[in-house]
């Protein structure tokens, strides 16, 4: 696969299913197992209705996200991914990753695992601190990360990722520990978030009522260096904010998100881009499987003017270490931020929170820091 192409398209399969709610987790997903059999075959349908959704570009990326795939078994992995053989054009060596829990990853699951193609995983480890991972409400152990994570290696699986939650209000908490022990495992791959709280989560009531308290602004910023700098020196591309990698082992998927590539999203709460609209599924298992009995699937549907889609060039832009093109264009609008915003872009650059290296504005360890807010500061008026 070649990572560098702009025109990578995508297929995202989401799994909504957990074995239980980790405290901070927002995403759409139930811990009533009872629908699965049933939802895998819908989105097994919902891949066959879109089979024409994008167009004539060949699939270089699967991916199975969640919730938690890998509370499948391989033999219903083998049977989406034979169905997406099925009905898209296929590059000869796609990447395919699936998102699992550590405490999925037994031997023989991740042998048969190698067998159905997925060639990536992505392990949802968050931190190898027991405390941590308790309080979370995680359902794997301190010393299941570890293993699970040997297993994989043993297997065979080359191209692993490993999530990681920073910026965690507890006493206990040793950011440097997690980064340590992370290093030592040698993933490839290494996604670092800082813990945010949301509504409707546990967290988010706790933190309403003021039994949590958020690590403060500054804590954060410097959980975030720390991170960069420790990944960094231990020979990390940081290619995106909260994304690092050995050389070339970039996610190619989430690449094809931030270059604005196309891609389907198939199963509840599933988002996809044909370069013009957005779509997205609704999130509700039990209202999805209905619809698609029918065989309609239960989406909406944004169309995306062009300033929408050169905004969104910009905010996925200054996330990654290339930055954006001081000239942007979609479709007939075309911009020279130097020309519209040259005072700006001085300013950025004289607090040191950018840099302007071959007519591209890249912002520095700083910036990044800042990086929503300035390119909203940066944003069309819509
Ligand atoms: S396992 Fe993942 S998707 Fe499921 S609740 Fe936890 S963080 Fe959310």
């Amino acid at each position: 696969m070649n990572k560098s192409n702009d025109s990578l398209a995508g297929i995202y399969i989401h799994i909504p299913f957990c074995k239980q709610a980790c405290h901070y987790c927002d995403f759409h997903f139930s811990t009533n197992s009872q629908l699965r059999d049933q939802l895998i075959k819908m989105i097994s349908g919902e891949l066959v209705l879109q089979r024409g959704y994008l167009g004539d570009q060949i699939v270089e990326t699967i991916y199975f996200g969640g919730g938690t795939p890998s509370l499948l078994s391989p033999h219903q992995i083998s049977g989406l991914l034979s169905t997406v053989y099925d009905n898209f054009t296929i590059c000869d060596q796609p990447e395919i990753t699936l998102e699992a829990n550590p405490d999925d990853l037994n031997t023989e699951y991740l042998e048969n695992l190698r067998a159905t193609g997925i060639n990536r995983l992505s392990i949802g480890i968050q931190s190898f601190q027991q405390e941590v991972l308790q309080w979370m409400n995680r359902a794997h152990t301190q010393e299941e990360a570890c293993n699970s994570f040997h297993r994989a290696r043993s297997s065979g699986f080359d191209n692993i990722n490993i999530d990681l939650i920073y910026g965690i209000p507890l006493e206990q908490y040793q950011q440097q520990d997690d980064l340590k022990q992370a290093l030592e495992l040698a993933p490839e791959h290494i996604s670092a978030y800082n813990l945010t709280i949301e509504p409707g989560t546990l967290f988010g009531h706790q933190l309403k009522k003021g039994s949590l308290v958020e690590i403060d602004e500054e804590t954060a910023a410097a959980q975030f260096l720390y991170t960069m700098e420790t990944l960094d020196s231990a020979g990390y591309q940081h290619y995106e904010i909260s994304n690092y990698c050995r050389p070339g082992k970039q996610s190619g998927h989430n690449l094809g998100y931030w270059n604005g590539s196309y891609y389907l999203g198939v199963g509840p709460s599933a988002h996809s881009f044909n370069g013009m609209s957005r779509q997205s599924n609704i999130s509700n298992n039990a209202a999805y499987i209905r619809s698609l009995e029918k065989e309609q699937i239960p989406s909406e549907v944004e169309l995306l003017s062009a300033r929408q889609r050169l905004n969104e060039k910009i905010l996925l832009g200054l996330r990654r270490e290339i930055g954006i093109a001081l000239e942007l264009c979609v479709d007939t609008l075309a911009i020279n931020l130097n020309a519209s915003r040259g005072n700006y872009l001085s300013r950025l650059v004289s607090q040191e929170l950018a840099i302007i290296e071959k007519n591209r504005l890249i912002l520095t360890d700083k910036g990044k820091l800042l990086a929503d807010s300035i390119a909203e500061d940066l944003f069309l008026d819509i």
